[in-house]
């Protein structure tokens, strides 16, 4: 079990909730990070005195030594102090929580210095997947998933001992706030529509992700690296009750299934504590009062963002870094409210056909796939 964290990505949404776990179970905190949030993480080190505290933005950083002077926190910024944070000797759990690729790095070192990884940052996943899984190999790392879909299946494997007798992996989804909706219908649909998801409050990445199915896509393949199965073997089913985290269907016709209410905290706690399960305040799931659970197929003319996504993770090689790097920089252009809903899929298509894919890619490789895939969407915005 873990007794001390590094934090990447403490003022967000799984950071605080990380947090919250972390007050309930008495873990230590070595290590905080963020991006550039100075109010919300010196209120953090106040109260849980890491030994580092980082923030990316250099200037935000240089605010936030000048708070804390009096407690004797070290202050670091930028991807140095990321690493740094990622690396710390006295934690031995690295939670990755920050949104994006930018985690691509400290999850790296991570595993390098053979930390367990309580990894919710599923873009990494999508843009390294193999080069990440083959590192956590060679190292002897612990990758555990905090996603609640890969959670979900984590828990489910527990006492799977051979991996052939997997048939499928499917990962529910909750179909988000636009269910039903024609690609025609979802042209006009707003930055403040798109963020008001059905069952989950995540950030504003994630929940614009969830809008367009980008997401469900990205958790495929994020899937196929963490367990290391073909596309044929990883499907999505649209659930609209988020009670049914993720199915595994075995060889010989059993499903199973991990259920519970939609709470972040589960899977987050889990990832600590694991293999051990430990009692928990959380609100017990009561199959007498929920809804009745129903299943469809996701609509993937309507959200091309998921068909884009299963034909990236065929493809495999540098496809997919350019699809998450063009759909990071799309959905922020969204966010900021310069494109439309339904230029996201035409951004991202348009990166992937104008960007030439390299098989097998090293690390300089992803990294120059994913700054041509932004520089390729800025350019498109400028000529929209
Ligand atoms: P969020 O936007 O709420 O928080 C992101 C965190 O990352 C913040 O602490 C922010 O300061 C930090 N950050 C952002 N840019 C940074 C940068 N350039 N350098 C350093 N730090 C930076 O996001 P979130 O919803 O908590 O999601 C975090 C990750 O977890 C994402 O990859 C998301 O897909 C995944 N995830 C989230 C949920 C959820 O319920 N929120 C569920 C499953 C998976
Ligand atoms: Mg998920």
């Amino acid at each position: 079990m873990t007794k001390s964290i590094s934090l990447l990505g403490s003022t967000g949404s799984i950071g605080r909730q990380t947090l919250d776990v972390v007050r309930e179970l008495g873990v230590r905190v070595a290590a905080l990070t963020a991006n550039s949030s100075v109010d919300l993480i010196e209120k953090q080190a106040r109260e849980f005195h890491p030994r580092l505290v980082v923030l990316y933005d250099h200037d935000a950083a240089k605010e936030l030594r000048g708070r804390l002077a009096d407690v004797g926190i070290e202050v670091g910024s930028g991807m140095e102090g990321l690493v740094a944070a990622a690396s710390l000797p006295e934690a031995d759990t690295v939670v990755t929580a920050v949104v994006g690729m930018i985690g691509l790095k400290p999850t790296l070192k991570a595993i390098e210095c053979k930390k367990r990884i309580a990894l919710a940052n599923k873009e990494t996943l999508v843009c390294a997947g193999e080069l990440v899984m083959d590192e956590v190999a060679r190292c002897g790392a612990e990758l555990i998933p905090v996603d609640s879909e890969h959670s979900a299946i984590f828990q489910c494997l527990q006492g799977c001992r051979d991996r052939s007798e997997i048939k499928r992996l499917l990962l529910t989804c909750s179909g988000g706030p636009f269910y039903g909706l024609s690609y025609e219908e979802l042209a006009g649909k707003s930055r403040a529509d798109a963020l008001k998801h059905p069952n989950w409050s995540m950030g504003a990445k994630i929940t614009i992700d969830s809008a367009t199915l980008m997401n469900k896509g990205l958790e495929i393949i994020e899937a196929m690296r963490l367990y290391r199965l073909p596309l044929s073997q990883v499907d999505a089913v649209i659930h609209r009750q988020s009670i049914v985290h993720s199915l595994v269907e075995f060889r010989d016709g059993a499903l199973l299934a991990q259920m519970g209410t939609p709470d972040m905290k589960l899977p987050i706690r889990y990832a600590l504590t694991f293999p051990t399960r430990v009692v928990s305040s959380a609100e017990p799931l009561d199959l007498l009062k929920c809804a009745p659970l129903t299943f469809a197929a996701p609509d993937e003319d309507a959200f091309r963002c998921l068909a884009i996504a299963r034909r990236c993770a065929k493809q495999g090689g540098t496809s997919c870094a350019i699809m998450n790097g063009a759909n990071e920089a799309a959905v922020g252009a969204f966010l900021d409210e310069r494109i439309g809903f339904n230029d996201i899929p035409a951004l991202v298509e348009a990166a992937l056909s104008e960007i030439t894919q390299v098989s097998s890619p090293s690390l300089e490789e992803i990294l120059e796939a994913d700054r041509l895939a932004r520089e390729s969407v800025a350019k498109a915005i400028k000529r929209l």
